[in-house]
């Protein structure tokens, strides 16, 4: 592992293979971010927040950039941009580190959190939002509009980030993915030039950006759309995790039932014994039914009676949900936290493929992960949209396994665990997940076709052919199958 004290030789290589490390001391003269004067701040390894500033949220990641740039404005980001490139260094960027990938050795870091400018429109139903807004503080300035953007589970990830990576949100089943909502993105290009993109300005790229992620250029805004939402419904369910299959059948019939207006996932959950965790919940297990729903009750309350009568109710938490509420909803963490994920979509849920899941996951299964999640799909998700590299979505149901990672000894157990249920699960998933749901050794192969990630490729060779923007699944590290890249252009 690289110390703090190392300065690294940059490479070109998108920082996925092993560049030497050659030691020289942290002079500020010596260091390869010498000559860049921002408005912001420059952090490096001899400072003393050094290891504050470094971390992402997810802390698993022990990420160890060459420098951490605090950008104040997006003419901050130029200058890291051009200097970048015109020192042959590699920048990449990260707004909160929720998709944190990997040790970051020879990367410059751009931390965009500090453009949180957010501007809305209501009537033409836009926001634009610097890159580094996040989705809570978005749906914070929503409340009262009746709009909503597509937050996914958690208001701390940016509203960009979420974006690039195609972003499943509690309202794509009504509206598609995240990525759809994109309508313009201010970025600094790979040679640092400043650009305004649309889709009559420049098509391939939107189409990139619309689920590729941060490999085209590092984006400083973006106009998204917004979406009515006069009232909203959602909570969740809790039951003890003996009543796992019969909760499991009575959502899945449910989500069979459900209009495009409601969203509805199921979850096994298995708290740690920790003392961070409250009484009675501490050290127990849950079978999880949590719904966002469109609408009035009356229809919700309808679509869940079957539902709430599939076991003792030991929690009900369905309610009126403000804009400003949404990312709360499903009760994800807020704090940084060490984790470990693991994602397929399926293809169904029998029966059958419910008890395999419970037999892997459920109550006495001995799992050391603490969530599994099923995401209902479908809706507007598998319509097509705007040209976007995300296209239309055929499962119906997305499989998340979520495992904490306390201590870096514990991670071979919590990947055990992981695998364990994609395994018990193969026979009903297709191997394939959305971006932002891939972890580990993933690369963006398992989120896109073939064809359409030679399409990524051939961009990024176009727009970046120094290698000097990265993002946190650089598109060049995806292996494409037996097919050449020629014969698959040629399909194109
Ligand atoms: C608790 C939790 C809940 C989540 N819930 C959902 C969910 O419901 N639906 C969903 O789809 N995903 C979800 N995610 C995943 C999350 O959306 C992704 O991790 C996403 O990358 C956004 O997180 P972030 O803002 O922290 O991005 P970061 O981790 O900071 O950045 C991730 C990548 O996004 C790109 N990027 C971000 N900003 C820029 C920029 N300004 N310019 C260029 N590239 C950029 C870069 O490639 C970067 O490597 C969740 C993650 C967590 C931890």
């Amino acid at each position: 592992m690289t110390t703090a004290n190392e300065a690294l030789t940059p490479s070109h290589d998108g920082g996925a293979g092993h560049p030497e490390h050659h030691h020289s001391p942290d002079r500020p003269g010596d260091h390869p971010l010498a000559g860049l004067h921002l408005t912001g701040r420059i952090v490096r390894p001899s400072d003393p927040d050094w290891d504050a500033v470094r971390m992402p949220w997810n802390v698993a990641i022990d990420q160890r950039p060459v420098a951490v740039v605090l950008a104040a404005d997006a003419e901050d980001v130029t200058q890291a941009v051009r200097h970048a490139a015109h020192h042959g260094l590699t920048v990449t960027a990260q707004p909160r580190g929720h998709g944190a990938s990997s040790d970051l050795a020879d990367v410059v870091l751009i931390r965009t959190t500090a453009l949180d400018d957010i501007w809305i429109d209501a009537e033409t139903r836009v926001a634009r939002v610097g890159a580094g807004v996040r989705m809570g503080a978005l749906q914070a300035a929503l409340d009262g509009t009746g709009l909503t953007a597509l937050s996914g589970s958690s208001g701390d990830v940016s509203v960009v980030g979420i974006a690039l990576g195609a972003g499943l949100s509690w309202f794509s089943r009504a509206h598609g993915n995240a990525a759809q909502t994109l309508r313009a993105v201010e970025l600094v290009d790979p040679h640092g030039r400043r650009r305004w993109v649309t889709d009559e300005s420049d098509p391939e790229l939107m189409w990139a950006l619309r689920g590729g992620g941060g490999d085209f250029g590092i984006v400083t805004a973006a106009e998204i759309g917004l979406v009515p939402a006069p009232e909203l419904h959602g909570g969740t369910i809790a039951f003890p995790i003996d009543a796992a299959p019969v909760v499991l059948r009575a959502w899945r019939d449910a989500t069979e039932r459900a209009t495009r207006d409601t969203s509805l996932w199921a979850a096994l959950l298995h708290l740690p014994d920790i003392p961070e965790i409250p009484e009675p919940m501490r050290g127990q297990s849950f079978a999880l039914v949590q719904a966002m729903h469109l609408g009035d009750s009356a229809g919700l309350d309808a679509l869940l009676a079957e539902v709430r009568a599939a076991g003792p109710v030991l929690r009900d938490s369905i309610h009126p949900v403000a804009i400003a509420e949404v990312g709360t909803v499903a009760e994800d963490p807020e704090d940084p936290s060490p984790s470990m994920l693991a994602a397929t979509r399926l293809t169904g849920l029998t029966d059958e493929a419910i008890d395999a899941l419970v037999a892997v996951a459920g109550g006495g299964s001995g799992t050391p992960i603490l969530q599994v999640q099923l995401r209902h799909l479908g809706g507007a998700l598998a319509d097509p949209g705007s040209p976007a590299v995300a296209g239309p979505e055929a499962a119906p149901y997305l499989m998340s396994g979520l495992a904490m990672v306390p201590a870096p000894p514990l991670a071979p157990v919590m990947s055990a665990g992981l695998d364990a249920v994609l395994d018990a699960m193969a026979p009903w998933a297709t191997g394939t997940a959305p971006l932002t749901f891939l972890d580990r050794a993933d690369t963006i192969a398992r989120s896109y076709p073939d064809d359409a990630v030679v399409r990524l490729q051939l961009l990024k060779e176009l727009v970046d052919p120094a290698g000097v923007v990265r993002s946190n699944r650089p598109v060049l590290d995806a292996a494409i199958g037996a097919r050449t890249p020629e014969a698959l252009v040629s399909e194109i």
